[in-house]
């Protein structure tokens, strides 16, 4: 076995494959940027190297810090995990060339499948069905519109280059062809630098089914089943599961050799994932699914084809990249039950799921039977913008696919994410949806069906804000207290108790509350009848009505109260965040009082929006966020974090954009 590892990655799959070689008696090297010094795989590897700022594109996508790293640490390997250089040519062979594993396929393998049209034209000699289409190199819009034509559509514009759903376009009618095909070579010339397209038939009903390959370097290749992704969300896989519902033998067997195939024809080692479309319209059916793309890496949904085989897929890659052979041959696998994974992101189902950074509150899990967690993050971590939003991937295995998603369905229920907005509840919602239930979907499901799984705006919750304000009450009067009783001679006399106590019927207090960032009036009732506790009332809600919560976790800026999967976020108004309108003009954030700078989340030259948020002054145990007066440039900081501030004094600058 390899002596070490550096794992050239970071958040759950670094936490992933540290696992795996710490329990392989490997010594694990860690690399991590500014902002991830003190993140969970930082903490679990052996030795951990700084390798530059936040920016991937200055840390971890620097190929050259990365070998430095690896040759003063001796590292034996390095792992790419998946993202970042994992599907980098070049990183293979710079490896190669400094005499260190790369535990991943050969370049060459990388390079064939790295461009769709042209690892298309590969697998199809192959003997491997791909999508009808226009896979060759000319680019003429007049020519690439003869052939959406002769194709017919609906036609599906692809950047060659492409990753992520970027560049891809769907055209219905020829009159809209050209503005597509204009798109889709701007967006593929921006994101990967190369315009170029193909154009190949919409596959209607389209089933996303992968079959995961393993190759040793001594010829032998397997396949470890299927995955199905179909669940996706732009074009980007939110649940995964294995085996794909509808199945069928003969159509795995077909799909299983011409992934094997595909894999032979670039010498392929290691585990990959070939990836296939499949027209769902009359169910699957072997002679109706086209190769798309190889992915040459572990993918992120490995779990669920490790749950169904009981095999751990970062030990074979481990095993493969040091010479041994395959341990089994394709006779010796089987499926055993059904696994689901769901990925649980920071981001906003209710607004159109934007990526919701901050700090986690509070992070809990389930800890059932046949649930697993990857996760990268603890309580406390901050979920930074720099990276992929993920919080974690929460797998379940059931002896059938129905156990499995309500097993999933019940872990997401007792998952708690406080802080940064998740969609939690949308997951949940998914793995309830009684169409997906019965297995009918496509990749068109989620969009079909948005309002119905609770994406988009929601009324503000006036129960979960009523809560929340009392906590909040309860949370100042204990604090009182505690300093009342140290004072006081009689500190059980009534008198002593710092609580709204009533002699008799009701009285009721106006109240500001700040809830999920808005302004909002609440009454605060003290009755005689619930004698030293009062309730709060936002709203239309009862006061006193029998309803409850879920739980409530306490921030030092407020309070997040869970009720129906949601979470709200209650604060005591602050006018500190009105009056720095008036202390940010000309664009200078001032400090709105005496404090402490905790974190400034901008740097100069940062291009920053109204509202966004610049930095938290800590002042009375609470802290205080301080939110860009409007859109422009962060020309300056004029305090370093951890720094005492004055009230007043100037922090941030900000020049307002140039048209
Ligand atoms: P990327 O590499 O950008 O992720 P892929 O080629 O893997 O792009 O395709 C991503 C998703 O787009 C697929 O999972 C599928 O949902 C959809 N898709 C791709 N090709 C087709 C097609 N020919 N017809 C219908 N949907 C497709």
């Amino acid at each position: 076995m390899l002596e070490s590892v550096l794992i050239a990655n970071r958040g759950e799959i670094a936490c992933r494959i540290i696992r795996t070689a710490q329990r392989l008696g490997m010594r694990t090297i860690a690399v991590y940027s500014e902002v991830d010094a003190n993140a969970l795989f930082v903490q679990m590897a052996d030795e951990a190297y700084p390798i530059g700022p936040a920016p991937a594109r200055d840390s971890y996508l620097r190929i050259d810090r990365i070998i430095e790293v690896a040759k003063r640490a001796k590292a034996a390997s390095i792992h790419p995990g998946y993202g970042f250089l994992s599907e980098r040519a070049e990183f293979a062979e710079t490896c190669a060339r400094n005499g260190i594993v790369f535990v991943g396929p050969p370049a060459s393998a990388i390079k064939a499948m790295g461009l769709k049209d042209a690892a298309k034209a590969l697998v199809q000699q192959a003997g491997v069905p791909v999508v009808p289409g226009y896979h060759g190199s000319k680019q003429d819009p007049d020519f690439l519109r003869q052939k959406a034509y002769e194709i017919g559509y609906p036609v599906l514009i692809k950047a060659v280059a492409g990753g992520g759903g970027k560049g891809m376009r769907r055209v219905e009618k020829a009159a809209d062809f050209d503005a597509a095909l204009e798109s889709a070579q701007r967006e593929a010339a921006s994101a990967f630098g190369d315009p170029r397209v193909l154009v190949e038939k919409y596959v209607l009903a389209p089933r996303h089914i992968e079959i995961q390959v393993f190759a040793d370097a001594h010829g032998n290749v397997v396949h470890l089943f299927e995955r199905d992704c179909s669940l996706q969300r732009r074009h980007q896989k939110v649940i995964e599961e294995a085996p794909a519902p509808g199945m069928t033998p003969e159509m795995r067997e077909a799909m299983g050799r011409a992934a094997v195939e595909a894999a032979r024809a670039v010498g392929y080692v290691g585990a990959g994932t070939v990836e296939f479309i499949a027209d769902g319209r009359e169910g699957l059916r072997p002679d109706r699914f086209y190769f798309m793309e190889m992915n040459t890496r572990l993918q992120v949904e490995h779990p669920v084809t490790e749950a169904i085989t009981g095999l751990d897929l970062v030990e074979l890659q481990f095993r493969a990249a040091s010479g041994q052979t395959l341990p089994f041959t394709q006779d010796d696998l089987s499926i055993d039950g059904h696994a689901v994974e769901a990925r649980l992101y920071a981001e906003d189902p209710e607004k159109e799921f934007l990526p919701s950074t901050g700090r986690l509150w509070a992070l809990e899990f389930p800890e059932d039977e046949g649930i697993r967690i990857d996760t990268g993050v603890e309580a406390g971590a901050e979920v930074t913008p720099y990276y992929d939003p993920m919080i974690a991937k929460v797998i379940a295995h059931g002896a059938t696919r129905d156990e499995a998603l309500s097993k999933l369905a019940d872990a997401l229920g007792q998952t708690i994410v406080a802080g940064p907005r998740t969609n939690t509840a949308f997951l949940k919602k998914l793995c309830e949806a009684e169409e997906f239930r019965a297995g009918r979907f496509d990749t068109g499901f989620i969009d079909r069906n948005l309002e119905a799984l609770g994406a988009g705006p929601h009324p503000l919750d006036e129960v979960a804000a009523s809560f929340g304000a009392a906590a909040l009450i309860s949370r100042e009067i204990d604090r009182l207290r505690m300093s009342e009783h140290l004072k006081s001679d009689e500190p059980s006399s009534p008198w002593s108790q710092p609580d709204g106590f009533q002699l008799l019927g009701t009285r009721s207090v106006g109240m500001t509350l700040r809830v999920d960032g808005e302004r909002v009036e609440a009454r605060e009732v003290f009755s005689s009848r619930h004698r030293g506790v009062s309730t709060v009332a936002v709203g239309e809600s009862d006061p006193w009505a029998d309803e409850g919560i879920d739980r409530e976790v306490d921030a030092s800026h407020g309070v997040y109260i869970f009720r129906k999967g949601r979470q709200t976020l209650v604060q005591p108004y602050d006018p500190f965040d009105v009056d720095l309108e008036h202390m940010s003009e000309g664009g200078t954030v001032k400090a709105p009082m005496h404090g402490k700078l905790v974190a400034v989340f901008v740097q100069p030259g940062d291009k920053v929006e109204k509202g966004q948020r610049l930095a938290i002054v800590e002042a009375m145990k609470m802290e205080h966020v301080l939110l860009a007066p409007s859109d422009g440039n962060v020309a300056e900081i004029a305090a370093e974090p951890g720094a005492q501030v004055a009230e007043g004094a100037r922090l941030i600058v900000l020049r307002a954009e140039e048209e």
